[in-house]
């Protein structure tokens, strides 16, 4: 079996043509929504993240603004930035790009974050709002994936997930978002026995642990919808050879960029016994920054219709 591309560039392609839309018809209300990406520290690939967001929110018509500050900068001083922002009228989605230094408190931070400009979805009243199936912001990446799964019609009503991971960021909300789409959901983690038995329960697994290639044949029921959230770099040759075998495409990202991205699904494996997968890169990645961008024109909406 070929496993059906569960195409996240061109779903993410289509829903930021429609926030462009949504943007113009605010923008001739006077409403222009607005990001700010706080970035704080040195870390290459959270710049990478947060210029790609910037640069989507140009493309969907949305202002931005980006703050960057030095690794050294005091929690007070985040903190300070933080209400700056909660109170800046042109502002609806503050962004805090993790991870944030050790020194910092992460937790304090994303809470001081106001819940109507939490486009991450990480504020406890969020969350909460989140577990209760109450309307809220709600993370971005597993918003995006359920966002894939409803636009390519995969059914989730009675079937069996598996959602592999159980971070804040991932494994947690998607759980609680495949739940109130009335799948029956397992959560797995680090510490579940017999992984791969219970993973290859699910008619739908998500993967989001961060552990290159891990999900191998066994780990698949054959015709499961396989999501997969990872994104790690491979860079050494044996490794790309035994997840993409003679793939061209994979031998010239090693050799231009010194690596070439994998999933935590091992994708050639995962593509003989799925019925549907993500691929990597281009399945979940363009989704998450969709969503930024959809709730961030969702806050503005809200916050800025209630107080005009
Ligand atoms: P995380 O905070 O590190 O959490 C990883 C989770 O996986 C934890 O719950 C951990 O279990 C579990 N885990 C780790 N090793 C495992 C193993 N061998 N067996 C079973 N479970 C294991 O990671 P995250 O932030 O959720 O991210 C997960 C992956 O998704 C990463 O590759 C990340 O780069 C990627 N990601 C992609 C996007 C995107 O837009 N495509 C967005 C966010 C994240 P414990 O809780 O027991 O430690």
């Amino acid at each position: 079996m070929t496993a059906r591309r569960l195409d996240g560039a061109r779903v993410g392609k289509e829903i930021r043509a429609e926030i462009r839309a949504d943007v113009e018809v605010l923008r001739e209300k006077g409403i222009v929504p607005g990001l700010a990406a706080v970035l704080v520290g040195n870390d290459p690939a959270s710049d990478i993240y947060v210029r790609s967001k910037v640069r989507a929110c140009a493309e969907a018509g949305l202002f931005s603004e980006t703050l960057r500050f030095p690794a050294e900068l005091t929690h007070a001083a985040l903190l300070s930035e933080v209400d700056r922002l909660n109170e800046k009228a042109d502002i609806d989605g503050i962004l805090i790009q993790l991870p944030l230094p050790a020194h910092i408190d992460a937790p304090r931070v994303l809470s001081r974050v106001r819940p109507d400009k939490d486009v991450d979805g990480f504020h406890p009243e969020n969350v909460g709002r989140l577990v209760q199936g109450q309307p809220t912001l709600v993370p971005c990446t597993p918003a995006g994936v359920l966002e894939l799964l409803r636009r390519e019609k995969v059914t989730l009503e009675g079937k069996r997930a598996v959602v592999l991971g159980r971070s804040d960021i991932v494994g947690k909300p998607m759980a609680l978002l495949l739940l109130h789409q009335n799948a029956t959901v397992t959560i797995c983690h680090s510490r579940t026995r017999d992984l791969a038995e219970v993973t290859a329960e699910a008619d739908v697994l998500v993967a989001a642990i961060g552990r290159p290639a891990l999900v191998r044949r066994a780990f698949i029921k054959p015709g499961a919808v396989v999501v997969d959230v990872g994104m790690n770099r491979l860079d050494g040759p044996d490794a790309v050879r035994e997840c993409f075998g003679d793939d061209p495409g994979r031998w010239a990202d090693l050799e231009r960029k010194g690596y070439t991205l994998v999933g935590d699904v091992h994708p050639r494996e995962a593509d003989e016994v799925a019925s549907a997968l993500t691929p990597v890169p281009g399945g979940v990645g363009p989704l998450t920054i969709a969503m930024l961008l959809s709730n961030t024109v969702k806050a503005a909406r809200l916050r800025r219709e209630a107080t005009n």
